[in-house]
């Protein structure tokens, strides 16, 4: 018989990132153990409004170690909330952070230790992802900048399929499809390698059954399991290798039209998807067998999007029609890498159709 080869021929890079991961059901008992670890004697936890239950039990048993605490994040970390919270640290001698949260709050970790080198253990909440990354993004004056770091790439994270299990319907079904797109960009990433694909298609494969599931039954305990697994590997996705167009025009959309960031990407990404598919034919047959279809991987991920509830286009998230143009042109004054080469009649195709939520077309 052939000697079938598995892995191609052609050079690639893989650089590993150094994050302690706990996974699991009740893992956040092992925070004190972490902590310990990392030798933080004097923790501040960061979370989010809906979690002073959880924070009052991490509080009790942190002990002695617990220094203090702050619950006012905001999407897209803004720099004069991370000032605030440096004033807390300096004065009340924190030596390392812990956040219970969402992107937003784990946002706010990554730029106290940007500023500070404290160690971070992230307790992730929602499925941005975040928390496998040395990314952040920040925001001053209304600017959001973007940058990478070790610095921020957190020490300890903890996964606790619990802590998931009151993230609401609507939200977790966006929050699940912003990370389907990590790993979908990161099948056709210029940096593209096959350990990363491979956890990007398990991460698909993850997500994609496990969000319908939860969206029908959100107390589905297997779904949300699988749910937090996929989103965990889709971080390392978006940690290890580059984004393309779907990232990037999320990124502007967001930005110019302050639309919400999961939802933002949960419409684009079947457009984005369908405007690339031409450029990455192994891809999207990759793609489709780890969305269980025989075609239109795009189209199956409309059908996930309708499955979650996900809102029906651009429009119903505020931005104004005549945004459609403004976004083409931010698009092609500032190109970037994607397999699919940017021009102006497909870019205001996808964009006017995710504007409409309409179905996904075929491009050439
Ligand atoms: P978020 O953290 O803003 O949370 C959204 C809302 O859900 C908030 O009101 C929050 O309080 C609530 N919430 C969170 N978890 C909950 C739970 N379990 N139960 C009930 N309510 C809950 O939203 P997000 O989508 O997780 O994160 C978005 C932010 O993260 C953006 O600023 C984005 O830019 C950033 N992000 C950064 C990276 C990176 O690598 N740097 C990656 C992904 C996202």
């Amino acid at each position: 018989m052939a000697y079938e080869v598995s892995v191609s021929p052609m050079p690639f890079v893989y650089e590993a990132l150094p994050t302690r991961v706990t996974f699991g059901s009740g893992t956040r008992s092992a925070l004190p153990a972490e902590i310990q670890r990392l030798g933080i004697a004097r923790a501040l936890i960061l979370y989010g409004k809906s979690h002073s239950d959880v924070h009052q039990e991490l509080k009790q048993t942190l002990g002695d170690r617990y220094a203090g605490a702050f619950d006012g994040a905001r999407m897209h970390t803004p720099v004069d909330v991370t000032e605030a919270v440096l004033r807390k640290v300096d004065e009340q001698g924190v030596d390392g952070v812990v956040a219970l949260g969402g992107g937003s709050t784990t946002g706010l970790a990554k730029a106290i230790a940007l500023r500070t080198d404290l160690p971070q253990v992230i307790l992730p909440t929602t499925y941005a992802g975040s928390e496998m990354t040395p990314i952040l993004g920040e925001t001053r004056d209304g600017l959001k900048t973007t940058q990478r770091s070790l610095k921020v790439l957190p020490e300890a994270v903890i996964y606790d399929v619990d802590l998931t299990m009151e993230l609401p319907v609507g939200l977790s079904g966006v929050s699940g499809m912003n990370a389907i797109a990590h790993a979908v960009e990161a099948l056709y990433a210029r940096e593209a390698n096959p350990i990363i694909s491979a956890l990007a298609l398990q991460s698909v494969k993850a997500l994609a059954r496990a969000l319908p599931a939860i969206s029908a039954d959100p107390g589905d305990r297997r779904a949300r399991t699988d749910a937090l697994y996929g989103a965990w590997l889709a971080g390392i996705c978006l940690g290890s290798v580059g984004m393309a167009l779907h990232h990037k025009l999320c990124h502007t959309l967001g930005g110019t039209f302050d639309l919400p960031h999961a939802q933002t990407h949960a419409v684009v990404l079947p457009h984005a998807l369908a405007f690339n598919a031409p450029a990455v034919p192994q891809v999207m047959a990759q793609l489709c067998e780890a969305l269980g279809v025989q075609r239109d991987a795009p189209g199956a991920l409309q059908a996930i999007n309708r499955a979650v509830g996900a809102p029906a286009g651009l429009a119903v998230l505020g931005m104004p029609r005549e945004g459609i143009a403004r976004a083409v042109e931010l698009a092609l004054d500032h190109p970037y890498w994607n397999p699919q080469p940017l021009a102006r009649e497909g870019l205001t195709q996808l964009i006017s159709d995710a504007y409409d939520g309409a179905e996904p077309r075929a491009y050439a």
